[in-house]
This record gives structure tokens, C-alpha cells and sequence, in this order.
């Protein structure tokens, strides 16, 4: 299935890619990427843009100017250098601002064992791919101090976020002719955020009963992965797990100077090195242009050059297999080329063919469209129960406790729990639990609110606020009669 367009395909006979060069080693490894691309035949016509250190520079805060912004727009496709992002100047990384403006949702990371790079697992035959959703989690950015010595960082998983990733990861199995899908979550203990992503993962791959399918435990996924890497095909984790765990990933097969990827949306694709800037090697013409590469190679696969990824996927493997001219991270010691030496070598290799690399059969990723609307999800019924609010107090669990209880007399609600970081510290406290200046108290209201429930929260919160500094205060509310909260640990 060497030359079928993609669904995603740019139809122009020489698509346009946006061309973001990077930061430290990103104009040398990305230099030698287009010689190779256009030594190989791929009919790709570049656009010129800017982003990272540049544009910090010229006081562009999110590091992206608008005529960069304009280009990936128009084309759709990056291939993109590192973005360092800059300490002192410029506050947000350009890349998550690339990714979240074009809503790529999904990262894509194959991670399998490349000839001639030896690593402990060589020959274990590690081929499988890291699925990461890529817009959603703690990496939504929502943080707020709590108090001075306490800060929070909201998890937002939304259910429509974990269909996309899945129903993305599933398309991909079966464009590569993978069979078996890990979804590997941490639901045990979030079961309402990393529990959202364990349901719906188990409810789309009911839609594929070809594909096998398990749920893991996140950390013993990331086990598994240093213990049996080659058990894994494809992996599907939220952001925040798929970010750590996909490096590690990376660390099997060789490092990051071989590692690709790419930033997959609707409409928008990016794709990029996974390594970042190397100062370090910076301008020496020495770095490995091989995981950038890799990415290209993704590129053409995905705007439908089948035939020109297949050549020079396996120019490189020819390249690593022979074992001449490998750049010195790669090569045996004082052995290492510069970046235009390898290159080289790689041109001369094109038209040539791995043996030792198993094929594998590429087809287009069938990727569902997602409409930019509100997404809803309504509940047939919904309760309001009760409201947690987090309070600030350097007293003791009892000394509060006598004060809420005090404070909600006479209100809508009775105190029920006070819990410290997740564990109830009164009316009993479930262990030695080490305490801050940071209590979530749960009220429920003492019978369901009839009349008007915002003025009866408004209520407590003055009632409270007379003896506490409060901080927020969440609703405890029951969808479809399930409760939507969780309950402290020894909470009753
Ligand atoms: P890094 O740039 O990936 O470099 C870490 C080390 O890995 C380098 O010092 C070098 O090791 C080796 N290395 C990485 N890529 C290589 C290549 N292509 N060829 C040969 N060796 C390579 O990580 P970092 O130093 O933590 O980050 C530097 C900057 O990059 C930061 O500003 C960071 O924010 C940014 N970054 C950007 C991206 C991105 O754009 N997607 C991703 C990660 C980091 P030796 O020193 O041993 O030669």
C-alpha cells in the first residue's frame, strides 16, 4: 500500500508545507532533512516561517508571529525544528502554544528499534507507538496558589478530549496494521479524570473488535515497558503520563536524537524531532538530523507520498546497518561525521533496500472529523448535594471543626468531613495525617435545596468567610443519580 493518497492530503500536486527552521541545532538538522527530501523526489514545496527564540526576541510573547500563524493555517502541514524555550524573555513555549492553537490533539510517537543503533534491547525487536493526547490534563495550565505555601493544578480531562485521542489511536492501528491497543490510565486512584479515559477508551474499542485491547495501570505500563517493551503496539495515555512515558519509550530504541513525531488535529499537522534545541552542539555541524528525518518521513505519509517515505526510510536503515559515516552520537566512539557527511551517505544510499527491518504496510489514517462546536453532554437528571469549599487556617482539624460546624448552623447545610490533601481529618482523622493550611470541608445540604440553591451557597460562604479566608469552592452534585465527587480517603 505504497501509494495511496491520505484522507488528510494536501491535493496540490506539490503540497505546501510550512517550514519552521528551530532554534540551536534546528536550521542545520532541518537543512539536512530538505537536501534529503529533495534528493529522494518528494514533492514538497516549502514556506519559510519563524517561531521560538527569534520571536521572543522581537517581543512576539507566545513565539509565533502572526505570519507564521497565517502559514500553517493555509498549508496545514509543519515540519518543525526545536523551539527553545527562552528563560528571562517570553513567558509561554511556543511549542504547546503551536499545538493548542491549531488544536492538535494528538501526539503521535513511533517508537521501534532502528538497525545498527544498539541499545540493550537491540534485537527484542521493539516496534510500537506511543498515542498521547495532547491539549487536555495539567498541561491545560490552570494553576493557582492556594494559599502561600500551597498551590494547585487543575486536571481537565473532558470526555469528547478522550474519545478524539482513542478514536484517533484505533485509526492508526489499523492504518499500520497494528492489532493490539494498550490504554494505560492511572483510573485506580483519579477515577473521574483518569477514569473518564479508561471508560471511554474501553467503550470506542468496542467499535473495534479486531483490535485486542487491555487497560494498565500507568506505572506498571511504564514497567512493563523496561521489563517486555515488545509486547506493546499501540499505547494510548493521557498528556501529562504520554509526555513522560513516551521519552522513556524513546530510551529503548536509542534516545532522543532519533526520535520522531507528530502533532496530529483536524486540518493541522505538525511534525516535529522530539528532541529540543541542543545548545550544547549547537553550530558545530555535528548534530543527528535523523529523528527529524523520521519525522518527515512521517510527512509524507501523511500529505500521501508513500513511496517517497519508503525511500528514504530505507536509505537510513541502509545507513545504519552499514554503519559508516553515523554522526557521534550514534557512531562508535571517535568515530562520529559531521551532519553534511551523513547526509551524504544517506543520499547515496537512496534506491537502496533494508532486509533486516520488518515491513510494515502504511495506509492513510482514517481520521474523524470533530466539528468546532460546543460540545454538550447532558444528564437526564441532575442533584445538587452539597458544595466542598477550601479553606486557609493555621488551627487544628478539631479547633476548625468546631468553627464550620458553628458557622453552618442555622444555614442549608451540616459540615460533614474535613479532609487535608485528600484525607479526612475530622470529625476522625484516618491516620497521622501531616498537616498544612489547607482544609476542604464538605457541607451537605440537609434536605435537597428547593428554593434557591446559589443563595443558599452564597450564605455559607459569608457565614464562613467571618472565621476563614476561603479560596473556592466546588459543587457536589449527582449526574444520572451517580455522584459526580469523589469521597476523601477515609472519608465514610
Ligand atoms: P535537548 O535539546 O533535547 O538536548 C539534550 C541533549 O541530547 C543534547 O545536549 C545532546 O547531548 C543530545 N541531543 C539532542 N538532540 C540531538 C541531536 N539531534 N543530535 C545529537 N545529540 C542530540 O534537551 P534540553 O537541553 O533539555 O533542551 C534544550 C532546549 O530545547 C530547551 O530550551 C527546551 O525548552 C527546548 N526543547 C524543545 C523541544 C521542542 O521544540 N519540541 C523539545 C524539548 C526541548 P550531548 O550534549 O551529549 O551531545
Amino acid at each position: 500500500m505504497d501509494a495511496t493518497p491520505s484522507s488528510l492530503a494536501v491535493t496540490a500536486n506539490r503540497p505546501k508545507v510550512t517550514a519552521i527552521a528551530g532554534d540551536g541545532i534546528g536550521p542545520e538538522v532541518m537543512r539536512a532533512v530538505r537536501e534529503v527530501l529533495a534528493a529522494a523526489g518528494g514533492a514538497v514545496e516549502w514556506e519559510d516561517a519563524v517561531a521560538g527564540a527569534e520571536a521572543f526576541r522581537k517581543g512576539i510573547h507566545t513565539g509565533a508571529p502572526r505570519d507564521t500563524l497565517d502559514s500553517i493555517a493555509r498549508n496545514g502541514v509543519v515540519l518543525k525544528g526545536p523551539l527553545e524555550t527562552p528563560v528571562g524573555y517570553g513567558e509561554n513555549s511556543a511549542n504547546v502554544t503551536l499545538r493548542k492553537m491549531f488544536e492538535m490533539y494528538g501526539n503521535v510517537r513511533p517508537v521501534r528499534e532502528l538497525p545498527g543503533v544498539r541499545t540493550p534491547y537491540t534485537g527484542r525487536n521493539i516496534d510500537f507507538v506511543v498515542v498521547r493526547e495532547n491539549v487536555e490534563d495539567l498541561y491545560a495550565g490552570i494553576e493557582h496558589m492556594q494559599t502561600p505555601g500551597v498551590a494547585q493544578c487543575l486536571k481537565i480531562i473532558t470526555e469528547v478530549g478522550c474519545e478524539r485521542i482513542m478514536r484517533l489511536a484505533t485509526a492508526l492501528a489499523e492504518a499500520e496494521g497494528r492489532r493490539r491497543v494498550t490504554v494505560a490510565t492511572k483510573a485506580n486512584i483519579m477515577k473521574q479524570t483518569e477514569g473518564m479515559m479508561k471508560r471511554t477508551g474501553e467503550a470506542v474499542l468496542r467499535d473495534h473488535p479486531a483490535l485486542a485491547h487491555e487497560h494498565m495501570i500507568v506505572d506498571n505500563c511504564a514497567h512493563q515497558m523496561v521489563i517486555r517493551p515488545e509486547q506493546f503496539d499501540v499505547v494510548v495515555m493521557t498528556n501529562m503520563n504520554g509526555d513522560i512515558l513516551s521519552d522513556l519509550a524513546a530510551g529503548l530504541v536509542g534516545g532522543l536524537g532519533i526520535a520522531p513525531s507528530a502533532n496530529l488535529g483536524d486540518g493541522c499537522a505538525m511534525f516535529e524531532a522530539v528532541h529540543g534545541s541542543a545548545p550544547q552542539i549547537a553550530g558545530k555541524g555535528v548534530a543527528n538530523p535523523t529523528a527529524l528525518l523520521l519525522s518527515a518521513v512521517m510527512m509524507l505519509r501523511h500529505i500521501g507520498d508513500f513511496a517517497t517515505a519508503r525511500r528514504i526510510e530505507h536509505a537510513l536503515y541502509v545507513t545504519l546497518e552499514e554503519g559508516k559515516d553515523l554522526t557521534g552520537d550514534i557512531a562508535p566512539p571517535d568515530r562520529g561525521v559531521p551532519t553534511a557527511a551523513y547526509v551524504e551517505r544517506i543520499i547515496a544510499n537512496l534506491g537502496r533496500e533494508s532486509t533486516s527491518v520488518p515491513a510494515r504496510e502504511y495506509r492513510p489514517i482514517a481520521l474523524k472529523h470533530w466539528p468546532q462546536i460546543t460540545w454538550y453532554k447532558a444528564a437526564a437528571t441532575r442533584e445538587l448535594v452539597g458544595v466542598d469549599v477550601f479553606v486557609e487556617s493555621e488551627r487544628d482539624p478539631r479547633a476548625i471543626g468546631i468553627t464550620l460546624q458553628a458557622a453552618a448552623e442555622g444555614s442549608a447545610f451540616t459540615l460533614k468531613a474535613i479532609s487535608s490533601r485528600g484525607t479526612q481529618v475530622w470529625p476522625e482523622a484516618a491516620g497521622h495525617t501531616f498537616l498544612v493550611d489547607h482544609f476542604r470541608a464538605r457541607f451537605m445540604f440537609k434536605d435537597a435545596p428547593k428554593g434557591d440553591a446559589v443563595a443558599e451557597i452564597t450564605d455559607l460562604l459569608t457565614r464562613i468567610g467571618r472565621q476563614h479566608r476561603w479560596m473556592h469552592l466546588e459543587k457536589l452534585q449527582r449526574f444520572d443519580g451517580a455522584d459526580a465527587f469523589t469521597r476523601a480517603q477515609g472519608e465514610g
